[in-house]
């Protein structure tokens, strides 16, 4: 997708700082984090929301979860926990149009809202 923010840090176009890549799944640190940890985990595929998900995609979504626990792991921070979050579609306050996972650590991450 031409005009997405992630598919151009992605291809390099958009510096970031990468944590984690494979073929087919991109790690990078926000670049507003709001937390001691903040990463955001991404297809390199470019699905727009969780909404957009097909059923070729499942496995894709399952390595996903293995490449954050992988992360948390490389940052230290298994043990101690984190927290995931996917914003879906506007009520739920997604900004960027690339599906994205944050992964949220390196302190206690407050009220939960579930
Ligand atoms: P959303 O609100 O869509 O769930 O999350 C989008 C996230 O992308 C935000 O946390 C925001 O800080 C991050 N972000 C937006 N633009 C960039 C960018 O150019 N580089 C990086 N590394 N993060 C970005
Ligand atoms: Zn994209």
């Amino acid at each position: 997708m031409e005009d997405c923010i992630f598919c151009k840090i992605i291809k390099g176009e958009i510096p970031s700082t990468k944590v984690y890549e494979d073929e087919e799944i991109l790690g990078f640190k926000d670049i507003n984090p709001a937390a001691p940890i903040h990463i955001l985990v991404i297809p390199k595929k470019h699905i727009k929301s969780l909404v957009e998900l097909e059923k070729e995609d499942e496995i894709l979504i399952g390595k996903i979860y293995t490449v954050i626990n992988k992360i948390a792991k490389d940052q230290g921070v298994k043990e101690k926990g984190y927290r995931v979050i996917v914003n879906c579609g506007k009520d739920g306050g997604q900004e960027v149009g690339h599906l994205h996972f944050h992964l949220l650590a390196g302190k206690p991450l407050g009220e939960k809202i579930v």
